[in-house]
């Protein structure tokens, strides 16, 4: 192409430069996230797993699923306490992650 031909050869032009800054800047965007490769699906617990409700072994338990959702039946009607979520959340409802919460401490830092 003639206007290709018009920039530097070998470095392309001021028009694929800008295209290569755009695709430098978006990439980390697009691209997956850092964190386990090559794990696959969430694998179930194991059966010897503590019960995030009750905390007895999972085999313990028994699993009704008669009215279309699967329930958990608990082999006692003891309970862990509930864990205490003091934390700030996220847009998504979530506990904040480490990011988040030292972008809220700077936040409040210009706060005062
Ligand atoms: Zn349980």
């Amino acid at each position: 192409m003639a206007r290709d031909a018009a920039g530097r050869p070998d470095d392309g032009n001021a028009f694929t430069h800008f295209f290569d800054r755009v695709d430098r800047a978006l990439s980390p965007v697009f691209e997956s996230p850092p964190g386990p490769q090559n794990e696959g699906p969430q694998q179930p617990p194991s059966a010897d797993a503590a019960c995030p409700v009750c905390g007895h072994p999972m085999f313990e338990h028994r699993f009704d699923n008669d009215a279309g959702n699967v329930i958990l039946i608990c082999p006692t009607a003891d309970r862990l306490p509930e864990r205490n979520e003091s934390t700030p959340f996220n847009e998504l409802g979530m506990p904040a992650d480490e990011r988040r919460l030292e972008k809220i401490r700077e936040r409040e830092l210009h706060a005062k």
